[in-house]
């Protein structure tokens, strides 16, 4: 008796030992979730409305980012998804360069070098700030044509988000000498599928895929994009992405979170956040069949000093208050799920992401 009592404990103990120490064990893919301009009262705005249990929120591990850039104590997009994307901080404005220029190699670049595959999918431009971070390198955030160029030398095996006119040739070309350039073509020739709506993306056998969804941004949620987007779109990009053995790095990117505190728009704010809820739920299923996936929620600034001045759960009512119209110096959550999450506890520099996700991942990040 005593016997198989020890042994149960052993078992238990075993068990226990697993389950714990999963957090710590070492991914093979990162799915990491970018709510731009979601600070923590966009996140529990959206909890104490929302209908069901929010996903993202129950993550096992928490933390803090201090965003704050090179030369300004509130970030904007560009140097809070540089420091991310980079590991290093640099001058609001600029994407994937030191304040000197020099350019720094990208978690997407170091992931591709190392045989892994790699995804953007946002509800923006993909010429934004924020997606751009992981694939281009621009002294500018609005060198718009420049950053849809960069998406060639294949960063992300696929993408998909708005700003289709940045990659397509300017109509308007009275005889100008310089013919102007089609990066549609470039991309085609780079073996990317071309896909300019959420059905062809999705059915796409390509294995680069890109999805040019609208001419500028995309619809905010109350102005027509489809509810449906964000998750399946995220559903596609993991069901390709995951083919890779070596495994893979999908970013997703809440892009319109940060307009709907640009606006000091409570109900925009809960929408867009549950939104990318949406596409984080799909994620999770993910990871739990698949065991080796890292799920990390965070945001790269907070907009809108947003605080909640009242509220009634029983309602699901909640107000919003907003300090300012852009972006507030406030550190940002972080939520961690899957192998590795243990290390996202805690306040951590929001450069520290990218060092994590490197030891991780096992990606060379020599600089010189
Ligand atoms: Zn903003």
């Amino acid at each position: 008796m005593r016997i198989f009592m020890k042994i149960g404990t052993a078992c238990l103990l075993m068990l226990t030992l697993m389950s714990s120490g999963s957090a710590r064990h070492k991914p093979v893919n990162l799915i990491l979730f970018i709510g731009d301009g979601m600070g923590v009262s966009h996140v529990y705005a959206a909890m104490t409305v929302s209908e069901n249990d929010m996903t993202f929120p129950s993550f096992p591990v928490t933390g803090f980012s201090k965003t704050h850039s090179a030369n300004s104590y509130s970030t904007d997009s560009a140097a809070g998804g540089t420091a991310i994307a980079t590991g290093e901080k640099t001058n609001n404005r600029m994407i994937s360069m030191r304040p000197d220029s020099t350019i720094l190699p990208t978690l997407m670049e170091l992931a591709k070098s190392a045989g892994k595959s790699t995804g953007i999918v946002c509800t923006s431009s993909l010429t934004d700030a924020t997606p751009a971070s992981f694939v281009a390198h621009e002294p500018l955030r609005y060198n718009y044509r420049e950053i849809a160029g960069w998406y060639i030398a294949g960063a992300a095996d696929l993408f998909v988000g708005g700003g289709r006119k940045y990659f397509e040739a300017e109509t308007d070309a009275g005889g100008g000498a310089d013919k102007p350039r089609d990066i549609v073509s470039g991309l085609s020739e780079a073996g990317y599928d071309i896909t300019y709506d959420l059905e062809s993306f999705v059915s796409s056998g390509s294995e680069r895929i890109a999805g040019l969804m609208s001419a500028g941004d995309m619809p905010r949620l109350h102005e027509g994009r489809d509810p449906q987007y964000l998750a399946r779109a995220t559903a596609k990009a993991i069901d390709l992405l995951s083919r890779n053995r070596r495994g893979f790095i999908l970013m997703v990117e809440g892009s319109e979170i940060d307009d709907a505190g640009h606006s000091n728009d409570t109900k925009m704010v809960i929408n867009e956040v549950l939104d990318m809820d949406r596409a984080v739920a799909v994620a999770r299923e993910f990871a739990d069949r698949n065991g080796k996936t890292l799920i990390v929620v965070t945001a790269d600034h907070e907009t809108g000093g947003m605080s909640i001045a009242d509220g009634n759960p029983g309602k699901r009512e909640v107000t919003g208050a907003f300090s300012i119209k852009g972006h507030s110096g406030v550190m940002v959550p972080v939520f961690a799920y899957g192998p590795g999450s243990i290390q996202f506890t805690g306040i951590q520099d929001n450069t520290e992401l990218f060092h994590d996700f490197c030891r991780l991942l096992s990606l060379n990040n020599k600089r010189r």
